[in-house]
């Protein structure tokens, strides 16, 4: 048994390299990464983390110190089952879905890490040694670009190995919106694959509409088009509209992905592990995914989610979300014609650069 001995939490606040915007969201300036090493007794250390775009890191640090630290010492790190469900009933009056989603991933990660550890195993082939690699794509946080500014944006993209693209949408009007996609097709040519975005911000009328025009662009899939909560909403779109819908990183708990299969509707579930339980959390909505003969696809946290992907073998897309916390670790991704490949260390394959990060600690 590997006995817990301490979880320490510990939160960074790491600038963007420019303020980035959306449709929903305030303007980006820096994202929140909560790190948490868990070591057990007999001397074996795993890392876990999530991250924000700016707002709830103390009270994840606060949520993990004061209330799981508690029922993890002294527990088998080994039995992540057991402790995830725990750690999820403890929290449930006031998470469910909430804060809560994000401290038990950060806890469910470092457990995963500590035992492909000690199973001297990569991720990807803990969890079943799938397809071995992740198809990418760029996504950009660049609603507020200028057009030129968001063409120049996708050329570098290009050159950095992408052949797949996604751009934001939520411009005041339709118009502006397609103006962009249909700049963004002549770049990228009618081969490349491209998606877009709204975080949101339309009604289901306006997500209509917008889909009768967007459907001449050759688009993948449109994201998020109206509120995760509006599950309705996804359903009148999608029964009045060619393109795929996709979502995910609003549902932070597997029974909002069931609700959103059972009564709206998605083409392209997006969990996201940071906000949906961990690893655990991911690898329950990969498997309803399978159920459905749906591809599971990824949110941010692009480090890790390239190691989940290369072990499943339903996978979607991954996403190389502008929060680049892969550039804090020991091995930041390369994308090599549009692909990914996993980590073959031991370990969940995220080892963090602490004396580059350690600048950007911020105390509680
Ligand atoms: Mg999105």
């Amino acid at each position: 048994m590997n006995k817990i001995e301490n979880v320490i939490s510990s939160l960074y606040k790491i600038p963007l390299d420019e303020p980035l915007g959306d449709a929903m969201h305030a303007k980006h300036v820096y994202f929140e990464l909560v790190v948490v090493e868990i070591k057990t007794e007999d001397g074996n250390i795993g890392y876990g983390y999530t991250y924000t775009g700016g707002v709830g890191g103390i009270i994840i640090c606060n949520m993990i110190e004061l209330y799981l630290k508690p029922i993890l010492l002294g527990q088998d790190s080994a039995c992540i089952e057991k402790l995830w469900v725990e750690m999820y009933k403890l929290l449930h009056y006031v998470g469910r879905g909430g804060i809560d989603s994000f401290a038990i991933a950060a806890v469910d990660i470092a457990l995963w890490d500590i035992k492909c550890r000690i199973a001297k195993m990569p991720l990807w082939k803990m969890i079943g040694g799938g397809k071995g690699f992740a198809r990418a794509y760029a996504g950009g946080i660049d609603l507020d670009f200028t057009k030129e500014k968001l063409l120049q944006n996708i050329k570098l993209y290009m050159s950095q190995g992408h052949n797949a693209f996604k751009i934001k949408l939520g411009k005041d009007s339709l118009d502006e919106d397609i103006n962009r996609v249909k700049a963004v097709r002549e770049l990228i040519g009618n081969e490349a694959t491209f998606m877009v975005d709204a975080n949101y911000k339309w009604t289901s009328e306006n997500a209509i509409r917008a889909c009768r025009e967007l459907e001449k662009y050759n688009v993948l899939w449109l994201e998020e088009p109206v509120s995760p909560d509006d599950i309705e909403g996804y359903k009148k779109v999608a029964s009045k509209s060619s393109i795929a819908l996709a979502c995910g990183e609003n549902l932070h708990t597997i029974f909002e992905f069931e609700n959103m299969f059972k009564y709206g509707h998605i083409d392209y579930p997006q969990p996201d592990a940071s906000n949906l339980g961990g690893i655990t959390g991911w690898l329950k909505v990969a498997v309803m995914c399978q159920a459905k003969n749906l591809p599971v696809s990824t949110h941010g946290m692009q480090e890790l989610h390239v190691n989940l992907l290369s072990g499943v073998s339903n996978s979607g897309w991954l996403e190389i979300h502008s929060f680049p916390i892969d550039r804090y670790t020991m091995n930041p991704l390369k994308i090599d014609d549009g692909k990914v490949f996993p980590s073959n260390d031991f370990g969940t394959g995220v080892i963090f650069n602490f004396d580059v990060l350690n600048s950007y600690l911020f105390s509680i």
